[in-house]
């Protein structure tokens, strides 16, 4: 009999992501076969986010999309899991095409849901009912044993793999859902996650990304020691077969700071690269979003981490009109960006999250033009520093993990012969765009750089 096949899709960051290799293998190894294709598949799950009013429309106008091949296959299983099925819940299944809808707690019994959705013809709910409260010994063994078993490696680049090395967030930044969709900070037990590791780089996995919402407060408490990032830098450095060890995202905080820098300093594995949202410059703003630190106090880590770690590469992210941001409070974060000197910042526009704290009890004040104008000019004084940055590169011999065939061509990179647009990426995460053989996907190669534009730097094969 031949298998179910299932199209997944993605709609989030790479917390989402890794969810999404998690649930393809675990489906694959229950018997079911992944295609690319939606109007192929038997079942199509679409993996959420909530992050941002944007991605959840998104999500809806493709549940519409559904809604039409459905038409023709009243049999097909739609299923949405992720952050926006723990929001709705059971609201998603008033979508008549919709028949799963399932947590991100809940994703290791996809495979059990989906059959039942099959033979039970009924429609099917499986979410926190109470998301704060502290994680279920049971619900938490269920996620363990579903990350460790399933590889996680992406597959379009087999080098390089994703490993969640805590779930959940505590610090309730009043503009953000995460604690009301993924639950209480839990770190993973050190030895599962150094074990996954070797797992992975056995099965020739180069670098790994650590994963936590807020991977620099992980802490896990193991007979007399407290394990901290730091701690778990160093032990992944020691693995054979590592070559580069990333880790995002970073809260601004000063507890373990110092040890994580020494340990990027100390661990010649480690990717010199600090991605650290500021998200405001301005003191009043930042209060108002219940960050716990000031402007100044961001700053200092900075500088912190560049006398530690000399060429540290930092990216910010930033939300801008947040409700009452004034001209002087966006002026602030335009100064901020200017002293922070970062190699690329991620700018949004505010928008209010239902059941968030500043959408119940801020009113969203500025408008949609401010905003925009307030993102643009942000992104314009990011994108000079960027360029300044990058340019420094012209020249320069850097080392790159290979991804694999540039998706778009690039019409100013180095001519290369006969030879395929390839794209990697170096250790402080700029894309190199150069041509070279196809065989090198996976692998590390030097590239010499020629060109540079804001965000790539372009070169020639060494
Ligand atoms: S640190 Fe703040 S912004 Fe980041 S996930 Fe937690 S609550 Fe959200």
């Amino acid at each position: 009999m031949d298998s179910k096949k299932v199209h997944i899709k993605s709609f989030g960051c790479q917390m989402n992501k890794l969810d999404t290799a998690l649930v393809s293998t675990s489906l694959e190894q229950a018997g079911f076969s992944i295609t690319e294709n939606v109007k192929d598949a038997d079942v199509v799950l679409i993996n959420t986010c909530s992050v941002r009013e944007h991605a959840e429309q998104r999500v809806i106008s493709h549940i519409g999309h559904l809604k039409h091949i459905k038409e023709s296959k009243p049999d097909m299983i739609v299923g949405i899991i992720g952050c926006m099925a723990q929001r709705l819940g059971d609201k998603l299944l008033e979508h008549k095409t919709v028949n799963i809808v399932c947590g991100p707690a809940q994703i290791p019994q996809i495979a059990a849901l989906i059959t039942q959705a099959q033979e039970q013809k009924k429609n099917e709910l499986a979410v926190t009912e109470h998301i704060r409260k502290a994680v279920e010994e049971n619900e938490n063994q269920a996620l363990e044993d579903f990350e460790s078993a399933y590889s996680n490696e992406d597959e379009r680049n087999p080098a390089q793999a994703f490993v969640r090395i805590m779930r959940g967030c505590n610090n309730f930044c009043t503009y953000c859902i995460v604690p009301y969709v993924r639950g209480p900070e839990v770190s993973r037990p050190p030895e599962t996650i150094l074990e996954q590791i070797r797992k992975l780089a056995d099965n020739g996995v180069k670098q790994v990304t650590l994963l936590g919402q807020t991977v620099n407060s992980y802490q896990y408490k193991k007979d007399s020691k407290v394990w901290s990032l730091a701690d778990l830098l160093l032990a992944v450095n020691d693995i054979n077969g590592i070559e580069w060890i990333k880790f995002v995202t970073n809260y601004p905080a000063e507890e373990y700071f110092e040890d994580i820098m020494h340990a990027m300093a100390d661990s010649p594995k480690v990717c010199k690269y600090l991605h650290m949202p500021a998200q405001s410059g301005s003191d009043r703003i930042l209060k108002a979003m219940n960050r716990k630190y000031t402007a100044a106090g961001y700053l200092e880590l900075l500088d912190k981490a560049r006398s530690i770690v000399p060429g540290i590469a930092i990216a910010g992210d930033f939300i801008v009109g947040f409700p009452d941001e004034t001209e002087e409070d966006f002026q602030d974060t335009v100064k901020l960006v200017q002293k922070a000197q970062y190699r690329n910042a991620f700018i949004f526009k505010y928008s209010p999250r239902p059941g968030t704290t500043s959408e119940k009890r801020l009113e969203d004040t500025i408008p949609d033009e401010v905003k925009q104008r307030r993102n643009v000019e942000l992104l314009s004084v990011q994108e000079k520093i960027s360029e300044e940055l990058s340019k420094e590169y012209s020249g320069k011999e850097v080392k790159i993990l290979v991804e694999g065939l540039s998706k778009k061509p690039h019409l100013n990179s180095s001519e290369g012969g006969n030879n395929p647009q390839l794209i990697g990426r170096t250790e402080t995460d700029y894309i190199v765009v150069f041509n070279g053989p196809v065989s090198l996907a996976g692998k590390y190669a030097w590239v010499k750089i020629t060109k540079s534009s804001p965000l790539t730097l372009f070169g020639e094969l060494i």
